[in-house]
């Protein structure tokens, strides 16, 4: 079954009319999609893949994909199965592409999109969820279609097999527990740091009512209003819910140490982004400074190399990968695999359009084949699931087990042609 041709479209949904996504620095998200079809000779046959940004540059990560085209349209999907890797290494290691990479921003987003779709089209071919299809794979079919490039010096091939064999020794029952069970989620739909303080107490009586019981705000606006924000939901939801906050990269280090000293009084579980996403050597300052304070980073840490370093480093107490910020589950897998390693939770990014459907897969993989940390915890954040065909349901604070084949992030037609940028229905009328 060949690939015959690949689609690449710019769909933007106007967001920032609600202030939807609104944090310390992005005050008005239009939450946008690279969104990748790839079609095969079976017209019924064709994945979806996604990279998620917030409006403009959307344009310029779907060029990104278009370069890729070649390296791909021609192969048959047994191919693509069988040498994941190389192809993947000539997308990220592109002789030209990577001067404006490597491995990061535009370039490796573009990769994400075009992977991600590719493990959507082999899921489907072999009718399974992503997930299962994951965990059914032998250890080493698995790892080899994974890069552990750059960072075997701190997880070797081997260890991971070891790894992967010892965890799924109780593959049947933990299977059977997570899809009569589903995975446990906090909320950041209340949060948004330009909702109204009447608007942030509606949404978060509701979610209580949904049975919600971890909820994260946004903060690092002004500190006093950050704490008038924390003190109200504190109140809301009281001492026994957990609460954690995000500051999106505001701070400096040492504004970092004095905003989380005057904040840690509302018994944070953790606090996320203090500082500038690369500061691997500052986040070991702030933690160092303040150790009874959990940190948490990763959805702009952009490939295994720098995860790798905030891992060994200690720099965080909790791994934020990202679906589409890093290249797919090509370098997502090798991440969480060294976090088990070092024995360090994984608690993924979720949110914008399409995160939650890819982190679902994510977390299960994760929770069945990989890590032994007892910590069990992802984010959600509904947003434009309306666009989707099955977004991610949440029951109770928990995700669903998706039972369909693919990796779950395709989005409905009639959305495409009314949110395509800037030809689509909605465009047309306001451009
Ligand atoms: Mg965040």
């Amino acid at each position: 079954m060949k690939i015959v041709s690949i689609k690449v479209h710019d769909i933007r949904f106007p967001t920032s009319l609600e202030n939807l996504g609104t944090d310390a620095v992005h005050t008005d998200c239009d939450y946008s999609s690279s969104y990748v079809e790839i079609f095969t000779e079976d017209p019924d046959l064709k994945g979806i893949g996604l990279t998620f940004t917030i409006g403009k540059g959307n344009d310029l990560c779907v060029e990104c994909v278009d370069y890729f085209k070649p390296i791909v349209i021609n192969k048959t999907i047994s191919e693509i199965e069988n040498s994941m890797d190389s192809i993947w290494r000539q997308c990220t290691n592109h002789s030209q592409l990577r001067w404006i990479g490597p491995e990061k921003g535009v370039v490796h987003l573009a990769v994400a999109a075009l992977f991600n779709g590719l493990w959507d089209l082999i899921c489907k071919f072999h009718k399974k969820p992503l997930w299962k299809y994951i965990i059914e794979l032998e250890s080493n079919s698995l790892l080899d279609k994974l890069s552990f490039s750059y960072i075997d010096d701190a997880i070797s091939k081997s260890e991971a097999f070891d790894i992967l064999e010892k965890k799924k020794q109780n593959l049947t029952k933990s299977q059977e527990t997570i899809i009569n069970h589903g995975f446990p989620c906090y909320t950041t739909a209340a949060g948004w740091l330009g909702y109204s303080d009447e608007k942030m107490t509606k949404l978060v009586k509701n979610a209580l009512q949904k049975g919600w019981t971890h909820f994260k705000m946004k903060v690092g606006q002004d500190i006093d209003h950050d704490i008038k924000r924390l003190e109200l939901v504190r109140n809301l939801i009281g001492p026994e819910n957990v609460l954690m906050i995000d500051a999106n990269q505001v701070w400096s280090v040492n504004e970092s140490i004095d905003c989380i000293n005057k904040l840690k009084m509302f018994d944070l579980y953790f606090v996320e982004e203090p500082t500038s996403p690369d500061d691997i050597l500052g986040y070991k300052k702030i933690k160092d400074a303040i150790p009874d304070v959990n940190l948490a980073t990763g959805e702009v840490c952009q490939n295994r190399v720098m995860f790798k370093q905030f891992l060994e480093n200690r720099s965080l107490d909790f791994c934020q990968i990202d679906s589409c910020r890093m290249a797919s589950l090509n370098e997502i897998i090798p991440v969480m695999i060294l976090a088990s390693k070092l024995n360090i939770p994984i608690i993924p990014h979720a949110g914008g359009i399409g995160l939650c459907e890819y982190v679902q897969h994510l977390n299960i993989i994760n929770n069945l084949i990989i890590t032994n940390n007892g910590i069990h915890l992802s984010e959600y954040a509904e947003s434009c699931s309306e666009h989707l065909e099955n977004p991610a349901i949440i029951n109770r604070g928990r995700y669903t087990t998706p039972l369909k084949a693919g990796y779950s992030a395709v989005i409905k037609k009639e959305s495409l042609a009314t949110y395509v940028f800037p030809s689509g229905s909605y465009w047309k009328s306001v451009l």
